[in-house]
């Protein structure tokens, strides 16, 4: 993949433009973490960029940027710019195009984003950002408290990347922090999500909760049961959510929802009954015993041994049943699917035919 990118970047140079791999995939380079994530800066408009690669660009979502198909993956192309207004303390609404890399630099968000690699593959650092990697320190580009407030994403970002890289923030991020935390009301819950399915998807997301709720973040957010989500077991994201219980607020989508609910009414029952097995599956009583820090091996246990896993596991159709009682078709099929359901669940009746026979026999 930086193959291709080294590539790239000597196509875009060729047409004598200046080019580099910028941010994130840098960091995660010398980290030695692989990303699949590339974002290129160079001194070329969109406009030129898009004569260089002809039928390879993408139709452009973001004013500014072009997105490239080269050798098969995916590259972002952005103009070195100045941002110069910012409104509701998230994203510039003016940009100016500029031709040079270290004030396009100085707008980047944290010193460990702002390392490029040029196309031969050799490492740009004119903002000390190797020196915060070796630190593995967060800080911000200039002054913290002023760059949270032009963009109070950065606040999150901040927290993000301290827990996935497993880095500290600077003092000055710290205070930085305190003094802006309020506007994150500003921002959007989809952001603000986002960022959080970040933090609580890395391995490393207990520390990532502990800053929330160290920062006081955990109010800002709007996310009262933080706290709980340490004194729970659960580390999947949907059971995090649970324990948030901000549906209200959050965006979700339907089988999200659908989930949440579902493991917030786990919660209050035995989640190794067959019963509630059988009709809450395993997935949602495993996160409903996690979260309330239950051993949840015999619950797989269980779940493994239920007779049937759904309706259509019954060992009978319709059609033996209607021959049987000599009867039409009628909702009465139904009753005696219900009934069949629960004697078997509860290994009242043995799922097989015949036996399954013999008890509609007797008791319809
Ligand atoms: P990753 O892709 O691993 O999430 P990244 O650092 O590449 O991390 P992106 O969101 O892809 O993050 O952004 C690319 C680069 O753009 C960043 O490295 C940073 O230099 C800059 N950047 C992104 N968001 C902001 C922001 N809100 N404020 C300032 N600079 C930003
Ligand atoms: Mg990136």
């Amino acid at each position: 993949m930086l193959e291709e990118a080294l590539k790239l970047l000597k196509k875009i140079t060729e047409h004598s433009y200046d080019a580099y791999i910028v941010g994130g995939f840098v960091r995660d380079y010398i980290l030695g973490i692989e990303s699949n994530d590339i974002d290129i800066n160079t001194n070329a408009t969109p406009k030129q960029i898009r004569e260089i690669f002809e039928d390879s660009c993408l139709p452009s979502e973001d004013y500014g940027s072009v997105t490239v198909i080269f050798k098969g993956i995916r590259f972002e192309i952005t103009t070195f710019r100045k941002e110069l207004t910012y409104v509701n303390n998230r994203k510039p609404v003016e940009i100016e195009y500029i031709n040079n890399l270290y004030e396009d630099l100085i707008r980047r968000d944290f010193t460990i984003n702002t390392l490029c690699m040029d196309q031969d593959g050799k490492i740009i650092d004119m903002l000390e950002g190797r020196k915060d990697i070796d630190k593995r320190l967060i800080c911000t580009v200039g002054d913290a408290t002023s760059r949270f407030k032009e963009d109070a994403l950065r606040i999150l970002r901040a927290v993000r990347f301290a827990t996935i890289l497993d880095f500290n923030l600077s003092k000055e991020v710290i205070e930085g922090i305190k003094n802006t935390k309020n506007l994150l009301h500003n921002l959007s819950y989809y952001r603000k999500k986002e960022e959080l399915d970040k933090i609580f998807t890395s391995p490393n997301y207990k520390n990532g909760i502990k800053l929330l709720l160290e920062l006081g973040l955990d109010e800002e957010l709007e996310i009262p049961n933080l706290k709980k989500v340490l004194d729970s077991n659960t580390s999947s994201l949907i059971g995090i959510w649970s324990i948030l219980n901000v549906t209200d607020k959050y965006p979700f989508n339907k089988n999200e929802l659908e989930l949440i609910e579902k493991i917030n009414l786990a919660i209050k029952f035995d989640n190794s009954d067959p019963m509630n097995l059988y009709h809450y599956g395993l997935y949602v009583n495993s996160v409903a015993a996690e979260i309330k820090k239950e051993d949840i091996k015999p619950i797989t246990e269980k779940y493994a041994k239920l007779a049937i896993k759904s309706k259509k596991d019954i060992d009978i159709n319709s059609a033996t049943i209607m021959k049987l009682l000599n009867k039409a078709p009628g909702k009465y099929l139904k009753d005696i699917y219900d009934d069949l359901e629960i004697k078997i669940i509860n290994n009242e009746l043995i799922n097989d035919k015949e036996e399954i026979c013999k008890y509609i026999c007797e008791k319809y």
